[in-house]
């Protein structure tokens, strides 16, 4: 049996991992199908403290990994496919295995939310993304028109990255005005490549009879007008939804799947933790997981130790 599995390896996981390693718990990290979460696809991180010059993703979340190791951790990159937590040990059934654990720290983050709209579905990875510094670079979209969706900060660092290579960017936003930070709605605004349309919602993402993207159709949700926008791709960043489904009918969560924790990190289960943006509807930074990770830690090892006393 595990003292700790940690479910998820973005920051709050990893982070999790090093302090219950250090407290000499041995985690098991179970990294699930996208090792290192969602920062791994980012480019430069330039709001994590410590690194003045930004640090890719990829490599901020090898060095957490690298770092949890060294005091321990034990990694496996499997995938959860359910969960009892009816009883202690709880059991985890992990790629058709059982693993029991004396506490679990869900540490699965959030996922990339979709707009819905006919064609979105049918033609992802075939011009539909959800993640430009993944695919911005493919042949198809080199000196092609480009449309992102959305306002936020992904949204802009999306946009600011596909001016390497798409010939306009069209950035596509509901609303007037921007919710990024200043700092990136200024580098937006001041960039020659990128358009915003505002007050405009995509309705249809073209041309599925083709099998391709060649453009979207939109509407002016001031004026009501619907026109056609021509791009080679669409990328859509508006936000994250929680990585709960999972835990549904075990882990009390809120109206929007986010899991509230009712004590510190501790859920509605005694022995079951949660960091990250699982749990987190308001900050979702890489800095707040990973001290929300270090909390859980922290509550782990003292609920272990008033257990086993
Ligand atoms: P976000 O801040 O929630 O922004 C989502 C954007 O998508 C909003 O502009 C929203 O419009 C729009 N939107 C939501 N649902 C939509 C829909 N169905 N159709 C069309 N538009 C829709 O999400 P985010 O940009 O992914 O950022 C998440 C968190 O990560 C934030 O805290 C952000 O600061 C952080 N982050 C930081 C950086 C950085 O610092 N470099 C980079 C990426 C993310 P409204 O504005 O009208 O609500």
């Amino acid at each position: 049996m595990e003292k700790v599995v940690i479910i998820g390896s973005g920051p709050a996981g990893w982070t999790a991992a090093l302090y219950t390693a250090r407290a000499q718990l041995a985690p098991l990290v179970l990294t699930g199908k996208q090792p290192g979460g969602l920062l791994t696809t980012t480019s430069i991180v330039e709001n994590f403290p410590g690194f003045p010059e930004g640090v890719d993703g990829y490599e901020l979340m090898t060095r957490m990994q690298k770092q949890a190791e060294r005091f321990g951790a034990k990694t496996s990159f499997g995938v959860v496919e359910s969960v009892d937590f009816s009883k202690n040990p709880f059991a985890l059934t992990v790629d058709g295995e059982t693993v029991e654990a004396e506490t679990v720290i869900i540490a699965t983050g959030a996922s990339h939310k979709h707009i819905g709209v006919p064609g979105e579905d049918l033609l992802e990875t075939k011009g539909v993304t959800y993640c430009a510094t993944c695919d911005g670079a493919l042949p198809v979209f080199r000196n092609q028109p480009l449309v992102v969706v959305g306002g936020g900060d992904s949204a802009c660092e999306e946009a600011l990255y596909l001016t390497r290579f798409g010939s306009v960017v069209y950035l596509v936003h509901r609303r007037d005005s921007l919710r990024a930070s200043k700092i990136m709605a200024e580098r937006v605004r001041a960039h020659a490549k990128i358009k915003p349309i505002w007050d405009s919602a995509v309705t249809e993402i073209l041309d599925v009879k083709q099998d391709k993207v060649t453009g979207v159709k939109l509407k002016n949700l001031k004026t009501g007008l619907e026109s056609v926008l021509d791009c080679a791709g669409v990328f859509i960043a508006i936000g994250h939804g929680p990585n709960t489904e999972l835990f549904k009918g075990q882990i009390e969560t809120d109206a929007n799947g986010f899991i509230a924790p009712k004590l510190g990190t501790m859920t509605n289960i005694s022995g079951v933790f949660v960091a990250g943006d699982c749990a987190d509807q308001v900050y979702r930074q890489a800095i707040t997981a990973a001290g929300a990770g270090c909390a859980a830690a922290i509550d782990t090892e003292r609920y272990l130790s008033a257990r086993n006393e």
